[in-house]
């Protein structure tokens, strides 16, 4: 998605009506939330001066939960209850959870959205993360102490519409008003001021706990659009701790641990590689409850060496994704690093070697997409100073459109609109007497509903019957700002609606999208003809139609010849139409409407005869 400026007249307040709104990142391994205070986005800490919250929560018999470090601690102990990194459940069914089997939790298979078992019930993702997100509201309410009007919260570029609605809902659930959803590196360049200040590309380098994400970002003529997306849904910082988490055990020469033992020795594995991104060498001291202990040294240069084909794991999906983009290293103006773990000097120097150019890593990197977030939010919540008079607006990635007669797809609303947006389009009926209407909504820059991905399918019906083309019908199709697309259809002469909510990034890759796009690129000449060819078709179907509604009311008024040359016109345009001859096919309707032209000025004396009748020549004029 992609991210426009436009000004919002009358939208800006005064000073002393600073509103309150927060970003939130909600991590996978810790989540964070940030405000901006006299014009300084800033992350809010917690009692003890903490700004992160690792995104663990504990369930207890007595109903309650620990959330946070507490949570974190006591872990090993009850690994069953303590639901770490539930961000990966969130909008995903058990099949879709990769190692479920090798998770500690009790899942359970619901249709739609996993739940787990826990002492103190069956907990969704959606709860489990709404306790992540009540914690950091009241964190925020602590230091605010005021009322927050709403909170911008952060999700990967990559989310599908389920997790993006899991994450709408968990918010709702802890009591926030959900300004906006933001993709994850489009707040981290927010934060570097890349909305406002810079033209070009971007690339945003995320290693996180246990997830690298990396997107390639466009800014141009004030639109950000994300150009691809890609990474490893298995790789970041707890690799590098299991490394040497391994190396200590190997070093100690340690037999197999309990698992207290193995949490404790991961726990110092992460303190002694948090310390090494600062300092050439740690010392790493543990005294085991099996009674063993371990005393180590270790060099930065040797926890580099131990990791260096971690960090080069990152570099392929970059590549890739550049790739995905149609872009080469060149093209990348800049890049910005996003995560914990690219405190690492390693990390860093890797990406430095790979994009030839130093990242922009001034801003903690753990803190860089709450902060892009709170400043998002403060925009969103009407806080803007003189000359800041504007809003960051999504755009939709594919265009929306619906199916018309012959299989086309008819643009409703093109890609790349700013959204909220809504676009109305009128159709009306193919038959005499026709009572409903198939709607079918689809998603693609195709020409053919085919080729086109497929979102909802709904009917208006209860249409008085009319004749072909006298209903009036007219379809609005709306996306509000979070992407979410409604479609009604309302007959206007009889006042029949009907309307549906459909989801129309749902389970689409960014990485599908730009398919979807490149396909219509490359096919679009062969498309055009096709759409040719079908309009043609839909076109000979409705002139035999009328025809013969014509004949079978007014036959009379032809001659037994005439009716019989057109009956041969007829069989030749219905002869033609199901074959690929566009130009036999348009010669044959043309034919068959030169020939019907003299029938149809009988028709009309006739019915302006029968109306006339019985009339005198005053009361017409
Ligand atoms: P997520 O986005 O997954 O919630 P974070 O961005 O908070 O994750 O990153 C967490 C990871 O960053 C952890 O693996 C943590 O150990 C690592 N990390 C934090 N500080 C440092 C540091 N100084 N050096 C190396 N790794 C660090
Ligand atoms: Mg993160």
């Amino acid at each position: 998605m992609a991210l426009l400026q436009i000004s919002e007249p009358g939208m800006s307040t005064a000073p002393h009506q600073h509103r309150l709104a927060v970003g939130i990142d909600l991590g996978t391994t810790n989540s964070l939330i940030a405000t901006v205070r006299n014009s300084i986005p800033e992350v809010l800490n917690d009692e003890e001066g903490r700004p992160l919250l690792p995104s663990v929560v504990r369930y207890l018999a007595n109903g309650h939960a620990h959330i946070g470090y507490k949570a974190q601690a006591e872990q090993s102990n009850d690994p069953k209850n303590t639901i770490i990194s539930v961000k990966r459940f969130m909008g995903r069914g058990l099949k879709d959870i990769a190692y479920a089997e090798h998770l500690p939790y009790d899942f359970h298979d619901e249709p739609g959205m996993v739940q787990l078992k826990t002492i103190a019930g069956i907990k969704s993702p959606v709860e489990i993360s709404a306790q992540i997100l009540a914690t950091l509201r009241q964190q925020a309410e602590d230091s605010l102490g005021d009322d927050l009007v709403g909170a911008v919260i952060t999700v990967p570029a990559y989310f599908d519409d389920a997790q993006r609605q899991a994450t709408k809902d968990a918010a709702k659930l802890a009591g926030l008003n959900v300004l906006r959803l933001l993709n994850e590196p489009t707040a981290a360049a927010i934060a570097y001021g890349l909305d406002n200040a810079s033209e070009g590309t971007y690339a945003v380098f995320d290693l996180g706990g246990g997830t690298f994400d990396i997107s390639i970002l466009k800014m141009s003529k004030g639109v950000f659009e994300v150009l691809s997306t890609g990474g490893d849904s298995a790789l970041g910082g707890d690799d590098f701790d299991h490394r040497l988490f391994c190396w200590i055990l190997q070093e100690a020469k340690l037999a197999p641990l309990s698992d207290e033992d193995t949490r404790l020795l991961m726990t110092k594995a992460r303190e002694a590689k948090e310390i090494l991104s600062s300092k050439t060498s740690t010392h790493i001291d543990a005294k085991l409850l099996s009674g063993e202990s371990v005393h180590l040294q270790i060099q930065a240069s040797t926890f580099v060496e131990m990791t260096q084909n971690l960090v080069l794991k990152t570099i392929t999906p970059c590549r890739k994704a550049l790739r995905d983009a149609g872009l080469s290293i060149e093209d990348i103006d800049g890049v910005v690093l996003v995560g914990g773990a690219t405190r690492m000097p390693q990390v860093r120097k890797a990406v430095s070697e790979l994009f030839q150019t130093t990242p922009l890593a001034n801003i903690d990197p753990d803190k860089v997409v709450a902060l892009g977030a709170a400043i998002q939010a403060n925009l969103l919540a009407g806080n803007r100073a003189a000359g800041e008079d504007w809003l960051l607006l999504d755009v939709i990635p594919l265009s929306l459109g619906i199916e018309t007669m012959g299989g086309l797809a008819e643009k409703v609303i093109p890609r790349n609109s700013t959204i909220p947006c809504a676009r109305a389009q009128e159709f009306t009926t193919f038959k005499d007497g026709q009572t409903a209407l198939a709607i079918h909504v689809v998603q693609g820059e195709r020409e053919l509903v085919s080729d086109c991905r497929s979102l909802a399918r709904f009917e208006l019906r209860g249409i008085p019957p009319m004749a072909a083309g006298a209903a009036r019908i007219r379809i609005t199709y709306q996306v509000d700002a979070d992407g979410l697309l409604s479609v009604s259809a309302r007959e206007l002469r009889s006042g029949v609606e009907t309307s549906i909510t459909v989801k129309p990034s749902y389970g689409l890759a960014d990485g599908e999208v730009a398919r979807m796009l490149q396909d219509s690129f490359t096919s679009a000449e062969g498309d055009m003809k096709m759409r040719a060819l079908k309009e043609e078709q839909v076109e000979a179907e409705r002139i035999l139609l009328a025809t013969q509604s014509a004949l079978s009311s007014d036959a009379g008024l032809l001659s037994e010849a005439e009716q019989s040359t057109i009956a041969g016109l007829m069989n030749q345009v219905s002869e033609l139409t199901n074959q690929n001859d566009l130009d036999a096919l348009h010669a044959a309707i043309k034919a068959l409407a030169d020939g019907t032209e003299e029938f149809a000025a009988r028709r009309m004396d006739q019915s302006v005869r029968s109306a006339l009748a019985g009339k005198k020549l005053d009361d017409i004029s």
